[in-house]
């Protein structure tokens, strides 16, 4: 402490140097994780809700690494994202997804749709938009079994973004609002934007029997999306009576850990193949 001031190192407490050289090593880990095969996707059921049918799959990333063990994409996607590693990562995401998605409709099983996160950042890029073109070209995907997920965040920021929703829009893509009700933005967005779903947050989800607002906010975020002709899908689906509150409410899709965790291709196997026999 008496010799603070001369080295402005010396202003960083020893657990600040833990936390900077813990990102340190993150960053690094990350750079080599895309050519190491480090990543992977999980994917996710989508469930209608009136005829208990499959009909979307989210694709979810993880890393595992040799030796630090699964790392959650809670902990890497914000570092991707301020490295600017997200771009390779998110394009990596969506060529996987795509073409995972052409193979099971190769495989014969029904078409669906598959949905990617999109971070702000990759939205942001002027060539967005090419890039999707060109993923969708490579791996022989129809557009319109692409949904994309985008928060509330990158519809804020720019002419640009919406300009890009439009091409993409054009082009038969399906776009959602991701954690719908949690960015504090207007709802005028709404109006305007060419926006095919709402994903109602995991957060009003695990509530509706512990907060009678929450149940409330979920009725009326359904509501408001059919009045507006959207389509809703909640998140964070867990109990059978969760379900039945959203039946109820007439959500179009649900999502979560009582019809699936997010599970890796070969077990979704399992799962399609159960489809075809139904
Ligand atoms: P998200 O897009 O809101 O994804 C939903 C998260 O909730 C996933 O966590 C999923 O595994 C989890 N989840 C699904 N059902 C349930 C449930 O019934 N209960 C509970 N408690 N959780 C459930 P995950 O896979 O850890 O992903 C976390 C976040 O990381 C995602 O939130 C998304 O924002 C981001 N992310 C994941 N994959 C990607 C990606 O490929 N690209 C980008 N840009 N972001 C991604
Ligand atoms: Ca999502
Ligand atoms: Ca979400
Ligand atoms: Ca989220």
């Amino acid at each position: 402490v008496k010799e603070q001031g001369r080295n402005s190192f010396e202003f960083y407490t020893p657990e600040m140097n833990e936390a900077i050289s813990k990102k340190m090593k993150l960053e690094i880990g990350l750079r080599k994780a895309l050519d190491q095969n480090e990543l992977k996707l999980v994917y996710q059921p989508q469930m209608d809700v009136k005829t208990g049918r499959l009909c979307g799959i989210e694709a979810l990333i993880r890393w595992h690494h040799p030796e630090w063990g699964m790392i959650s994409p809670a902990d890497f996607i914000p570092l991707a994202e301020e490295t600017g590693l997200i771009l390779p990562i998110g394009e990596w995401v969506l060529y996987q997804a795509c073409v995972q998605n052409k193979t099971w409709q190769n495989e014969g099983y029904p078409d669906l749709r598959m949905a990617v996160n999109i971070s702000s950042r990759q939205f942001q890029q002027t060539n967005f938009a090419e890039t999707v073109k060109k993923i969708l070209k490579e791996s022989g995907l129809d557009p319109a079994h692409l949904e994309l997920e985008l928060t509330e965040s990158i519809i804020q920021d720019s002419a640009h973004a919406i300009s890009t929703m439009h091409i993409l829009k054009e082009m038969g893509i399906h776009l959602s609002i991701d954690d719908f009700g949690t960015g504090y933005s207007s709802l005028s967005y709404l109006k305007t934007f060419p926006i095919d779903t709402l994903k109602i947050d995991q957060s009003f989800t695990r509530n509706i029997f512990i907060n009678q607002k929450d149940a409330s906010l979920v009725s009326t975020i359904i509501n408001m999306a059919h009045n507006l002709d959207l389509k809703v899908i909640a998140e964070g689906v867990e109990t059978m009576e969760q379900l039945h509150f959203l039946q109820q409410e007439k959500c179009n899709e649900a999502q979560g850990y009582f019809f699936s965790r997010p599970i890796p291709a070969e077990e979704m196997n399992t799962i399609l193949q159960q489809q075809l026999v139904t």
